[in-house]
C-alpha cells in the first residue's frame, strides 16, 4: 500500500489498526523528504526530534494509553511558527540563526494532539509575496509542475503536502498565502475567521489580517486540522476569540435550499477560460445537489487589494521594527554607533521585499500622508466588510476562484512586484472583512495546472464551508483526481 498519498483520516485509522507504526510511517516521510528534496519545500527538518515523538507514541498506543486525534501523524509547520529548539527563520537572513525559545500555542495544540511535526516549511521571507520566491533559502518549486511556483507565501507548507512529505501542514494567511498555494499546487487550503486561531508565537506580518491554517489533501483533513488547533487563547493572544469550537469533522454534506452568492467581480474578463469552465461546472454539481444560485454585488472589491497594500505594510513596518540587530538575529559587523548598527543590520538582514513593504509601511504612515493613505483605507475597509455583511444577508456562502490563473512559472513575475500582488486580488479581500475561506482542488487546466475554487463563508462559520467542501470532494471526480 502507498501510505504516503493517504489522506490524514485514512492513515489515521491505519496506525488505530496497527497496520503500520507511527516511526514506520515518520522515517517514511523523512525518506519521502530526501528524494523530494529538489523542490525545497523544507528550509529545515527535525529528525531526531521527529523520530522519538514517534518512538513515543508508538509506545502510548501499545500500552492503551489514550490518544489524541492526530497521534503519529507527520506534519510540517511553516517556518514563521517558533517550536522551541528548533530554528524559526521566516526564510530570512536576518533570522538565519535565531532558535525559538518557545512553542506557538498552534504548534503546541499539534503536539498535545499527538502529532509528529518533522520540519518547517519554506516560504516568502515573512510571509511577503505570492511565490516563494522571496526566500533567502531558494525557491521552493511546484511539484505538479516543478518550472511553476508553488505560490506563496506559504509555498513550502503547500508543496511538501502535495508532495505527499507529510499528511497535513500549517500555513498563515494575511492576504491569501494559505490559499494561493494551495490553489496552484492542487491542495486544500483554509484561512479560518479572524481570532479563530491564536497566534501566539507566529512571527507578525500584518497583525490585524494575520491567520493561521491547516494545508491538506482533504476537506475533511482540514476538519479535523482547524478542530485541533482553534479555539481561545487569552492569556497570549488577546484577539482570540472565546467562541466554542465546533465538533468540524462531523457536518453533513447535505446542501439542499442552500444559497450560493455569486459575485460578477469575482468573474471578470481576466479569468482564464480553464478557471471559468471548472467554476462553472462545480456550480452545476451544487445547483444538481440542491443548491440554489443568487447574484450579488461586491462593487468595492476592487479597492481590496489597495487597502491591503497600506495597511499590511504599515503594520509590517511596525512589526518588524523589533529586527535591529541587538535583540534578535544577525548584527552587523563593523558600526560607528547605535543608528548605524540599525541601519546596517536591516540593510544587510533584510531582503528586497521586505524593504519595499517598509518604507511603503513608513510612507503611509508619516504625518504627512497618514489621513490621505491610512486613514482613508480603514474607511475602505468598512465599506468592503458592510458589502461583504450585506452579500451575507441573500446567501449561506459565496464562491469564487482563488485566482484568476493557475501556477505561473519561475521567475515569471519576479521583477514586476505589481504583477505579484495582482495574483491575490480574490483572496486579498477576505482577509480584509476578516472572514473564514477555503481553497480547494475543482480540476485542472488544459495544461494539467490545478484549478483551486474558494469558498467563502460568514464570520465563525467554518462549518459551511466544510459542508460545501464536502460536498463537492464526495461528488465530484475532478477533486478527487489531484
Ligand atoms: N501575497 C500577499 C503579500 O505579499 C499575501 C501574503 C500573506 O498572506 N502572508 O503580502
Amino acid at each position: 500500500m502507498d501510505y504516503l498519498s493517504l489522506n490524514l483520516y485514512e492513515i489515521r485509522d491505519e496506525l488505530e489498526k496497527g497496520n503500520i507504526t507511527s516511526l514506520e510511517l515518520t522515517k517514511m516521510c523523512l525518506q519521502r523528504v530526501k528524494e523530494t528534496s529538489d523542490i525545497n519545500a523544507l528550509v529545515s527538518v527535525c529528525e531526531e526530534y521527529a523520530l522519538k515523538t514517534a518512538q513515543r507514541i508508538d509506545e502510548d498506543r501499545k500500552n492503551g494509553k489514550k490518544l489524541g486525534p492526530l497521534a503519529g501523524i507527520p506534519i510540517v509547520i511553516k517556518d514563521n511558527i517558533n517550536l522551541v529548539g528548533t530554528k524559526t527563520t521566516c526564510s530570512s537572513k536576518f533570522l538565519e540563526n535565531f532558535v525559538s525559545p518557545y512553542t506557538a500555542t498552534c504548534a503546541q495544540k499539534l503536539i498535545d494532539a499527538g502529532a509528529v511535526i518533522i520540519g518547517k516549511a519554506n516560504m516568502d521571507e515573512f510571509a511577503m509575496g505570492s511565490s516563494t520566491e522571496n526566500s533567502a533559502f531558494g525557491p521552493t518549486l511546484n511539484p505538479r509542475d516543478k518550472s511553476c511556483v508553488p505560490g506563496g507565501s506559504s509555498g513550502g507548507s503547500a508543496a511538501t503536502v502535495a508532495a505527499n512529505q507529510c499528511f497535513a501542514s500549517l500555513g498563515t494567511d494575511t492576504g491569501g498565502s494559505i490559499r494561493e498555494p494551495a490553489s496552484f499546487c492542487g491542495v486544500v487550503g483554509l484561512k479560518p475567521t479572524y481570532g479563530r486561531v491564536s497566534r501566539f508565537g507566529v512571527v507578525a506580518f500584518a497583525s490585524s489580517l494575520d491567520q493561521v491554517g491547516p494545508l491538506t489533501r482533504s476537506v475533511k483533513d482540514s476538519a479535523i486540522m482547524l478542530k485541533v488547533i482553534a479555539g481561545e487563547d487569552l492569556k497570549n493572544d488577546m484577539t482570540s476569540s472565546t467562541k466554542p469550537v465546533p465538533d468540524y469533522e462531523n457536518i453533513s454534506s447535505n446542501v439542499k435550499g442552500l444559497k450560493i452568492g455569486v459575485a460578477k467581480e469575482f468573474f471578470n474578463d481576466k479569468l482564464d477560460s480553464s478557471v471559468k469552465k471548472a467554476l462553472d461546472s462545480a456550480l452545476e454539481l451544487y445547483k444538481a445537489n440542491g443548491a440554489e444560485i443568487v447574484d450579488i454585488n461586491l462593487p468595492s472589491l476592487d479597492a481590496a487589494l489597495g487597502v491591503y497594500y497600506i495597511l499590511s505594510s504599515a503594520e509590517a513596518a511596525s512589526n518588524l521594527a523589533r529586527f535591529d540587530g541587538v535583540k534578535y538575529g544577525v548584527q552587523a559587523k563593523k558600526f560607528s554607533d547605535i543608528t548605524d548598527l540599525y541601519f546596517k543590520s536591516r540593510t544587510q538582514g533584510f531582503g528586497k521585499e521586505v524593504k519595499r513593504r517598509i518604507m511603503l509601511g513608513n510612507y503611509v504612515l508619516s504625518s504627512g500622508y497618514f489621513d490621505a493613505f491610512y486613514r482613508k483605507a480603514r474607511k475602505v475597509q468598512k465599506v468592503i466588510k458592510k458589502e461583504f455583511n450585506d452579500a451575507f444577508s441573500k446567501c449561506d456562502i459565496i464562491i469564487s476562484p482563488t485566482t484568476a490563473n493557475t501556477a505561473f512559472k519561475l521567475g515569471e513575475k519576479s521583477g514586476d512586484p505589481l504583477a505579484m500582488y495582482l495574483t491575490d486580488i480574490f483572496t486579498v479581500p477576505i482577509n480584509i472583512a476578516g472572514l473564514p475561506a477555503m481553497s480547494m482542488p475543482v480540476g485542472k487546466s488544459e495544461k494539467g495546472l490545478p484549478i483551486g475554487m474558494q469558498l467563502i463563508a460568514k464570520e465563525f462559520d467554518e462549518e459551511m464551508i466544510f459542508k460545501f467542501g464536502k460536498l463537492f470532494e464526495e461528488k465530484s471526480k475532478e477533486a478527487q483526481n489531484v
